[in-house]
């Protein structure tokens, strides 16, 4: 095993402090900390950063931890993130927010998961500040909310409707299936966890893609059908309408 070198520490202190980063921000910083103490070529840099991350990630593996790649359910952005392989993920969260914080983030799962879209409006978010145990001003709750949206967990759209972030992704994954086993689905492409996607028409077929994926599957193709069951497709755009009709 290659052992850590400083532009290694840099790299992870990085993610330590920021959890979660784009494509464009993960390159600055492997320039930035190559330059700083090694080589930097521009070239082979998309296999630079995967020596970094296979260096960093046999060191750290011993401590529950692993530089991952995920992508944005809503638009497909990839983002890499220091994520937790051992422990439950959600008591990442236990040690940053306080046990009633914590009872309205797995409500908000909850809600994500069990919603037709995956998306909650800003009065159902608001509304579980009644549903905890220890009731919550709506103010606070707000406030809540916009903390979980600036780390990451949950995302919220331009038209106010609140996701499961980035970070909820890539960090809450096993639990979601765990905790929602019979809501919780695998996008037929690429097998991880989806939340929001495109769906069978055929009510009694399951298959779910995210729209990045679909995306791929039909491209090209004149006629959408479904890659288990063969029915029609439905387009992402009236998933998406239908969510928006639904919500007023
Ligand atoms: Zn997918
Ligand atoms: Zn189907």
């Amino acid at each position: 095993m290659q052992k850590l070198k400083s532009s290694h520490h840099m790299f992870i202190q990085a993610f330590m402090t920021r959890g979660v980063m784009n494509g464009t921000e993960v390159f600055n910083l492997l320039k930035l900390s190559c330059e700083k103490y090694g080589d930097y070529d521009e070239a082979s840099r998309t296999q630079l950063l995967l020596d970094y991350c296979h260096t960093i990630n046999s060191n750290i593996s011993m401590l529950g931890l692993e530089i991952k790649k995920g992508k944005d359910e809503t638009n497909g952005t990839g983002y890499y993130g220091l994520v937790n392989t051992v422990e439950s993920n959600i008591t990442l969260l236990a040690s940053q927010y306080t046990e009633n914080e914590l009872q309205f983030f797995k409500m908000l799962l909850e809600e994500f998961v069990k919603s037709e879209s995956g998306t909650i409006g800003s009065i159902e978010a608001l509304g579980i500040s009644e549903k905890i145990p220890k009731k919550m001003s709506k103010t606070d709750a707000n406030q809540l909310l916009d903390r979980f949206e600036r780390e990451k967990w949950i995302g919220k759209s331009k038209e106010g409707r609140m996701y499961l972030g980035i970070r909820g992704v890539m960090e809450m994954e096993q639990y979601i299936f765990e905790m929602f086993e019979d809501f919780a689905v695998r996008c037929n492409m690429c097998k991880k966890l989806c939340i929001q996607g495109a769906r069978c028409m055929n009510g009694e077929c399951e298959t779910r893609m995210h729209f990045h994926c679909a995306q791929r599957v039909f491209r090209g193709k004149s006629e959408k059908r479904c890659p288990e069951c063969r029915g029609p497709w439905q387009e992402s755009s009236q998933t998406r309408q239908a969510d928006q009709v639904e919500m007023e």
